[in-house]
């Protein structure tokens, strides 16, 4: 038998969770973003499941092309825009639609000769400080874009820097983005999954969902589950070694974890070369036999280490569940002091993926 590690992808979960989005929000256009290899789920996997949104958004150029090669011809939104100006071509070629955050990339595009006209999304930066136009430079970048024969549909956008914390929400950046683009009559996109969730007043035309199509919650106090989001991965391994651990005997490097009295043990076939977290301390939750108990000591690049105490069942080759069905990962994120998008994207290449 091979190495029991595995993730499994709930194609039916990730159609579920859009179909959530879609009820959430439903007078706006949903661009699935599918970014970092779909949050780690497998791109090609990902947007088979979510053909059912009306756009997709990527980072890169490979991205947008693996998903023009298996035929989508839905708007495909470049985030982070072009990086260098001989992108141009292959993105009109591609019929892509970056986003523009500096004045001089309007400037760029303006200049370029392609093939055909390229719709844009215009970024305004609304409090964030990561990635868009000064409000004040709005008027000027829309004059360059519009003078432009090589620019077609503009749409405004923004990213909320706080959507997902109650006491802070969207106010503030929302009433600054309507202020600057008021009396433009164009098409926007605001929300992400929190703000789609959250905040329906900042739905405008095109909402862009990430971490709940996936099933997780954006939220800190509420789970997937909490959202009536389905989580889509399942990372699951069995339990390869147990052992006895006598009072006074510590486990693993560093003897992290030392028994205060005889107890059972089990050794589980996932590590943090497998993208488990290795700050998780002693305590993360994960399901053994279905049933909940907690990791002890350190997490090795291979391996890490189960209380079966509460478990004496357990035996070589009982199913572990690190996350997925019953293990929110948000709840292991939490523990090791990280969130469901950080394991999710971190999960290994070698770690096998089937789909269920
Ligand atoms: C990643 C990203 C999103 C999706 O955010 P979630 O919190 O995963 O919903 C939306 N918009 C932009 C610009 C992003 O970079």
């Amino acid at each position: 038998m091979s190495r029991p590690l595995i993730a499994r992808i709930d194609t039916a979960a990730l159609a579920h969770n859009l179909a959530v989005a879609r009820r959430a929000a439903p007078g706006a256009r949903i661009l699935a973003v599918v970014k970092a290899n779909g949050y780690g789920h497998g791109l090609a996997r990902v947007a088979r499941a979510l053909r059912g949104a009306d756009g997709f958004a990527v980072l890169s150029m490979d991205e947008a092309a693996l998903l023009r090669a298996e035929g989508y011809t839905h708007p495909i939104v470049l985030l982070e825009g072009f990086f260098h100006p001989d992108e141009l071509a292959d993105i009109a070629r591609l019929r892509l639609r970056p986003v523009i955050h500096r004045p001089d990339q309007a400037e760029i595009l303006a200049r370029a000769r392609l093939e055909h006209k390229v719709d844009v999304f215009l970024k305004i930066d609304t409090g964030m400080r990561r990635l868009g136009l000064e409000p004040q430079r709005l008027k000027d970048t829309l004059a360059v874009l519009r003078g432009s024969p090589q620019v077609g549909g503009i749409t405004l956008m923004t990213h909320f820097a706080r959507a997902d914390e109650p006491a802070h929400g969207v106010a503030a950046p929302l009433a600054l983005f309507r202020d600057t683009v008021a009396g433009l009559g164009l098409p926007v996109s605001l929300a992400n999954s929190a703000a789609l969730l959250a905040y329906p007043e900042s739905h405008g035309d095109w909402v862009r969902p990430g971490i709940m199509l996936y099933g997780a919650s954006p939220f800190a106090d509420r789970d997937g589950l909490d959202l009536g989001l389905l989580p889509a991965m399942h990372l699951e391994s069995r339990l390869i070694a147990t052992r006895l651990l006598r009072k006074g005997e510590g486990v693993g490097y560093g003897a992290a974890f030392v028994a205060e009295r005889d107890t059972k043990i089990g050794v589980v076939a996932c590590g943090y070369a497998d993208g488990y977290p290795r700050h998780a301390p002693t305590g993360t939750p994960l399901l053994v036999d279905g049933r909940e108990t907690r990791t002890l000591g350190r997490v090795s690049m291979d391996m890490l280490f189960a209380d079966l105490g509460p478990l004496p069942g357990a035996h070589v080759g009982s199913p572990v569940t690190l996350w997925g069905p019953g293990l929110p990962a948000e709840r292991v994120a939490a523990a090791a002091g990280t969130i469901a998008y950080e394991l999710f994207t971190a999960l290994a290449p070698r770690v096998p993926v089937e789909e269920t």
